[in-house]
């Protein structure tokens, strides 16, 4: 409880952070909405002792008495009114501006590898997508129990001047209610779990018929019949699956219903009782009535507290396991190494994903020199990924070390390292903002940056199709945010993000299939390109087409993880071992 209360007030904190007076001016709210429910009570009950005083000058009092009530309720309802629409709205935004940002700065800091454990990135998919609207959460279920507290008190102030038993009703009516709820939430909790494959099923067959990445394959297969199938079938099962708790459900839903009419019922036969012996007056009568109402709400409100309080509790829990991660390499600090030319060595590397996975990479002993091209080749699976994963540092060695210019890698400040190496993965990402900001990766400040680009997109190849659009750099990748928005084949987003190596600074260049997607005269002259544009930098290329690299100064063919041989295309050849034999199967396949 201690521990749920901490991370309540830690979220309280963070509102308090972001937008200074949203704690005050919610207290002052749930003050007023206090008021609203007893204000009704007493204007029940003085207007029918008004009218029933025989006064002749009763009207006039109730008029002037509702005038009153009408203007504290104006206050309370502008009041309202102004906090929930106007300044509730922009201290929303502001709060989920500011801890969304911390929960974004945190990401920079977490290690790949975290997104190889499937727990911590559960947690992290919580953190990142239910953090802002949890702090908010926070705040209501706090300012519910404050308003509801006040309503209490003065219900029960009301009820115990005028009659203190209808407390008893009300408490065995709540009573009955909880144990109700209670078995109402077991058996919706094990039906919700019966009902949740059927249910994920059905979404999916839902996101097959809207998102792009499948519209091709559905409509050219013409899948739709078989889909809907399956559609019709996980409705069905829903079906089968509520009819097994139906019977259940809806009973407990009658006696809930029953609880509440009964209590009515009871609490009116009591008063009526009370009337007809003359214990009370008929101002009475309604006023308790109306306060044991009120009172039974109130009373649920403040209950649920705790549990929400419990649950706000589980995704604060979550955030601050993120927070809390500690990264072995995504950290700031160390060496800032220097614009050149760099050394970087290898020794005894060793590397596996996880303690329980297999070793990945083997007895890897290796030396890249400065400017030299050297080519990565091996089949699927060889590992030659995982190493280049190594080389950027997204992973530490599992045993042995990476050094650069004589240095452990682990001495260098990460991300100026990382500022020195240029990388287009095989899975790169293009992203849905203008081709200018794909190439240099950040936005165009300056003429300069403009003709980065241009430059950059020169000497890729797609200079010519991007100028040739209506707002040419400018334009914007993917039609998701923008109709005028250009959609690029394959080959050309390989050019795009080949496109950033020209375009930045850096001294050692890595291609992991840079051309893959490229057709074999688009991909020769690229390569020349890339060779051309590299010739005073390291470059290292991936590849499994082994024509592409066979001009590299030193060809490291890999196996299972090892590198079984190394040297140029003609020592390699020369040596007639598996690199050999990869070649000719390829050539022969090339050539007839
Ligand atoms: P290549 O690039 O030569 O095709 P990879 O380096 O991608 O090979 O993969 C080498 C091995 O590592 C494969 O067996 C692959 O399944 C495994 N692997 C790759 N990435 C991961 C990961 N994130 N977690 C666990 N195993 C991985």
């Amino acid at each position: 409880m201690k521990k749920q209360f901490s991370n309540s007030i830690q979220m309280l904190g963070y509102i308090y952070e972001a937008s200074k007076f949203r704690i005050f001016f919610a207290v002052i709210n749930a003050i007023l909405q206090s008021v609203n429910p007893v204000l009704i009570i007493i204007i029940i009950q003085q207007s029918i002792t008004m009218l029933m005083s025989g006064d002749e000058n009763s009207l006039y009092s109730l008029g002037f008495f509702l005038l009153i009530c009408v203007a504290i309720n104006a206050v309370i309802i502008i009041y309202g009114g102004w906090y929930r629409l106007i300044y509730g709205v922009h201290s929303d935004f502001k709060i989920k501006k500011s801890i969304q940002q911390k929960v974004y700065l945190k990401i920079q800091s977490i290690d790949i590898s975290a997104f190889d454990d499937p727990q911590f990135y559960s947690v992290y998919t919580r953190a990142v997508n239910e953090t802002s609207s949890r702090a908010i959460n926070v705040l209501s279920t706090f300012t519910n129990l404050l308003r509801s507290i006040l309503t209490f008190i003065g219900v029960i102030y009301i009820l115990i001047s005028l009659d203190a038993v209808i407390i008893a009703f009300v408490v065995i009516s709540i009573v009955l209610s909880i144990l109700l709820n209670g078995f109402q939430n077991k058996i919706s909790y094990k039906y919700d779990r019966e009902q949740t494959k059927n249910i994920r099923e059905q979404e999916y067959v839902g996101r097959l018929f809207y998102l792009s990445q499948y519209a091709k394959d559905i409509k050219f297969f013409n899948l739709y019949g078989y889909f809907t199938d399956k559609f019709r079938h996980s409705i069905d099962n829903q079906d089968t699956v509520r009819k097994k708790y139906d019977k259940k459900l809806t009973l407990v839903d009658i006696l809930q219903n029953a609880v509440q009419v009964l209590t009515v019922l009871a609490t009116i036969f009591y008063l009526g009782w009370k009337f007809v012996i003359g214990s009370i007056v008929i101002a009475d009568f309604a006023t308790l009535l109306n306060a044991s109402q009120e009172l039974g709400g109130t009373i649920q409100q403040i209950f649920m507290f705790l549990p929400q309080t419990a649950n706000n509790s589980m995704y604060i829990d979550d955030l601050n396991e993120f927070l809390n991660y500690k990264s072995t390499i995504e950290k700031d600090g160390g060496i800032t190494p220097l614009p050149g030319r760099h050394v970087i060595e290898a020794k005894r590397l060793q590397f596996r994903y996880s303690s329980t996975s297999p070793l990945v990479l083997d007895k890897i002993d290796l030396c890249i020199n400065p400017g030299e091209k050297i080519a990565i080749v091996g089949r699927n699976g060889s590992g030659k990924t995982t190493l280049i994963k190594i080389l950027l540092r997204l992973y530490d060695p599992t045993s042995g070390i990476v050094e650069m210019d004589g240095k452990d890698y682990r001495e260098y400040d990460v991300r100026s390292l990382r500022r020195r190496i240029g990388v287009v993965f095989q899975d790169f990402s293009c992203y849905a903002s203008s081709v200018a900001d794909n190439v240099l990766l950040r936005s165009v400040k300056s003429e300069k940056d403009e003709q980065t680009v241009v430059n950059s997109l020169k000497l890729c190849g797609l200079y010519e199709k991007v100028s040739a659009l209506k707002n040419g750099i400018y334009t914007v990748l993917t039609k998701e945010f923008d109709e005028d928005g250009v959609i690029f084949s394959g080959g050309e987003m390989q050019k795009l993000a080949i496109a950033r190596m020209f375009a930045n600074d850096y001294d050692i260049i890595i291609m992991d299939e840079p051309s893959s997607a490229l057709d074999p005269i688009a991909e020769y002259e690229l390569n020349s390109k890339i060779i051309e544009a590299a010739a005073n930098k390291t470059l290292i290329i991936v590849s499994h087409r082994l024509s592409t690299t066979k001009d590299a100064d030193k060809i490291i063919y890999m196996e299972n993880g090892r590198i079984e041989e190394m040297g140029t295309h003609k020592s390699l050849i020369e040596l007639n071992g598996k690199y050999a034999e990869l070649f000719n199967i390829q050539a022969s396949k090339y050539y007839g």
